[in-house]
């Protein structure tokens, strides 16, 4: 029988984003230093094999959805076959995927039969040169077909997710939230959040309420779940266009980030789960995973879950909120 995980102040944590991998094939300017990161030794990370009895820890412990990400998941040797093993083992399971859209064009059929929660797709500019700019490495074309490829699947809900910024994309909020409509999918606009200090700055923040104003038809857009977010959607907003019934999502990490109804714990591609996504604090468990020590992974997860804090990020951003060290394709976004 399924257990449950709760946190010391009651939160009940059934969502854990799992890393598959430190690499990436882009090196988004947000997210890691331009000259790179130093990739983690393979050997350092979890096998399939290890992230698979994870998995299944986890879904014995009541977890009801995990995200795979990354790095990059999909520059993983063997990521989509992975996928259907954890789809067959697991058929009850939430399953959904983090990318940066630059391999859905070769594997959007192979998806398409898993039983897909969401994928969700970077997406922060529809400009070639700009896309060019911020992700050091991209071709936007690709990513589009990419992303077109996973449309015609019809049963993979795909969302685009952009993370907002000043004097870059703050003049694409419009065509963002149009590219969306035409493909009939979600656009979720993410607050930057400062996990690294030498990459985040307060000139680049826009806050949730200044994205909302820059929405398309200011004015039209309702709240579409008061509640702020669904059981297991995290801290999102969806906001729906009175005129056109288009939803859109805003994650306000930062300005309002909901830490009370926190229900997630990630683990990093080497087997540390991580309590809270703002702070360094993190239990491994890859010894355990190695052993196939059931007892030992779930003590390890416990650990981590009796250390969540009350709130992550504290402190206005700018001024103390900066709490992080490591880079977001580390810890996995
Ligand atoms: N490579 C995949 C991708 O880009 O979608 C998955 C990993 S990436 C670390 C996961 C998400 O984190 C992406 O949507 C990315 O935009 C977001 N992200 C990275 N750094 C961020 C930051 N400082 N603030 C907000 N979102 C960030
Ligand atoms: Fe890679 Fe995703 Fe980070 Fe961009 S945001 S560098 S695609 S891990």
């Amino acid at each position: 029988m399924a257990g449950i995980i709760q946190d010391p102040y009651g939160r009940i944590l059934e969502y854990v984003r799992i890393s598959v991998t430190d690499r990436c094939n882009y090196r988004c300017r947000y997210c890691m230093p331009s000259e790179g990161v130093e990739w983690i030794p393979h050997e350092e990370i979890m096998s399939y094999e290890n992230i698979l009895f994870l998995c299944e820890v986890f879904v014995e412990l009541g977890v009801k959805k995990i995200r795979f990400t990354g790095g990059e998941p999909f520059v993983r040797k063997g990521f989509v076959s992975f996928l259907k093993k954890v789809r067959e083992k697991f058929p009850g399971l939430r399953i959904a995927v983090t990318t940066n859209g630059t391999m859905l064009e070769e594997t959007a059929d192979r998806l398409s039969g898993l039983r897909l929660e969401s994928v969700n797709v970077s997406l922060d500019t529809l400009d070639p040169q700009k896309f060019h700019y911020i992700t050091v490495t991209g071709d936007i074309e690709k990513v589009i077909r990419g992303v077109d490829a996973l449309c015609a699947e019809k049963n993979v809900p795909v969302k685009i997710n952009t993370v907002a910024m000043k004097h870059f994309n703050d003049d694409e909020i419009r065509s963002l939230v149009g590219f969306a409509r035409e493909r009939d999918i979600l656009a979720r606009f993410i607050e930057f959040m400062p996990l690294d200090r030498d990459v985040w700055s307060q000139d680049k923040y826009i806050s949730a309420r200044d994205i909302l104003s820059l929405l398309p038809d200011a004015g039209s857009w309702e709240p579409c779940d008061p509640a702020g977010r669904s059981e297991v959607s995290g801290p999102s907003r969806y906001y729906r266009n009175s005129s056109t019934g288009q939803k859109v999502g805003i994650i306000s990490a930062v300005s309002d980030h909901f830490c009370n109804l926190c229900n997630r714990l990630r683990v990093t591609s080497t087997g540390v789960v991580r309590p809270c996504l703002f702070g360094n604090f993190g239990v491994p468990v890859i010894d355990a995973l190695r052993e196939k020590n059931r007892e030992a992974v779930k003590k390890g997860i416990l650990k981590a879950v009796a250390a969540k804090p009350r709130r992550g990020l504290t402190g206005i951003p700018g001024e103390n909120g900066l709490c992080e060290e490591r880079h977001m394709s580390q810890i996995g976004g």
